[in-house]
């Protein structure tokens, strides 16, 4: 039995709808904004219960954008976590902040005792990002941030959170901006890149949609210097039909995600599982557990044709890139050792739970 990581043959394997919507998109000319995206946008401003919604065409612009919109530049600091995807620590660097990296806790998600502890006069905003597609608590740390004098911005990385919940609230709708993507390793998956942001102030929304589109008040008069971040309507359309399959997608990855917790939860402390709050809903872009043994049981398991990931061996703090933005003796403890045991599976929505329940019981084997 082989247990792929990647589904999206699977997930684009009935191309007819797809063909027959891009046929009416090619004859309608709206290739530049148009129909197709302000379609997709009110039906994402309808799904999260969102006051406003701009699509772009990818996450890492999605935080740029947001970013730019409050103002973060030179001088400013930004926090974010150690372990999250390149783009978010990317972002903050192409706005001209110094982004500064703040240790995880025991669910893979951001310390709030260690984001508390580096709070600064210059931190313009925190990046609390929904790594894997659980969550960190956003609305504790909005709660927590109004007692500082200066206003210090939520962005909210919910670029694994499309399809989750936490408390009730959707990953990126608490803090002043949520930035999502539909990249094919999200939950709702683009051939290729499109992305999207929520924002609560309308001030911040008309610059964003300015901003994507050049500055461009209309045709002839530009209001601000701005570039073409503008999301491909060839990819709003995919994206409409994927969005049809989200809530289905989540339960079946989290009922998988179930029959692993219950089958690896007898191996501790071998396999270490996160804990799982009752009130959280994962999207499950990532399900990652701590190993002992890692090298031997990844190679074990490739042996068994069971594709596993590492999401990641190097924390950003620790990469080249980051040379200039931490001190030589800079650490982050608790990141650093997950880093040295963190294992990811395949989790998604087109496994059978034969084939789920085979790599639990092959890794239940190596551990006997
Ligand atoms: C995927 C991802 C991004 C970047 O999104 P792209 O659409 O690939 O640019 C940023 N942050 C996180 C946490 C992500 O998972």
């Amino acid at each position: 039995m082989k247990v792929p990581y990647n589904y999206l043959d699977k997930e684009f394997q009935n191309t007819t709808v797809l063909f027959s919507e891009w046929s009416k998109l090619i004859k309608s000319n709206e290739f530049t904004l148009g129909k197709y995206v302000y379609k997709l946008e009110s039906q994402l401003r309808k799904y999260l219960n969102t006051k406003y919604v701009v699509s772009v065409n990818n996450g890492t612009d999605a935080l740029l954008l947001a970013l730019k919109s409050i103002n973060v530049g030179q001088n400013d600091e930004v926090l974010l976590p150690t372990n999250t995807f390149y783009a978010t620590a990317g972002a903050i660097v192409a706005t001209g902040a110094k982004p500064i990296f703040v240790d995880v806790d025991d669910r893979y998600q951001i310390c709030l005792e260690d984001l508390f502890k580096k709070i600064s006069p210059k931190t313009k905003a925190i990046i609390p990002v929904h790594w894997g597609g659980a969550s960190p608590d956003v609305q504790y740390i909005s709660n927590k941030l109004k007692k500082y004098k200066n206003k210090i911005y939520i962005v909210e990385d919910a670029c694994m959170g499309l399809g989750g919940k936490y408390k009730n609230k959707k990953p990126g709708t608490i803090g002043d901006i949520g930035a999502y993507s539909f990249h094919p390793l999200k939950t709702v998956n683009a051939i290729g890149d499109g992305g999207f942001l929520t924002i609560k102030n309308k001030r911040v929304y008309d610059w964003c949609v300015k901003y994507r589109n050049h500055g461009m008040k209309d045709r002839d008069h530009i209001d601000i210097w701005g570039l073409n971040m503008r999301m491909q309507p060839l990819q709003c359309v995919v994206v409409m039909e994927g969005l049809k399959k989200l809530d289905k997608l989540i339960f079946d990855r989290n009922q998988n995600a179930k029959i692993l917790d219950q089958i690896l939860s007898s191996l501790y402390p071998n396999v270490i599982i996160p804990q799982r709050p009752p009130y959280e809903q994962n999207t499950f872009c990532l399900y990652m557990v701590r190993v002992k043994k890692r090298n031997k049981l990844i190679r074990y398991l490739n042996k068994n044709k069971i594709e596993t990931k590492i999401h990641y061996p190097i924390p950003l703090h620790l990469q080249k890139a980051a040379k200039d933005n931490v001190s030589d003796n800079f650490t982050l403890p608790k990141s650093e050792s997950q880093a040295k045991d963190l294992l990811t599976l395949p989790v998604h929505q087109y496994l059978t739970k034969k084939q789920v329940i085979y790599m639990a019981n092959k890794i239940k084997k190596f551990y006997f």
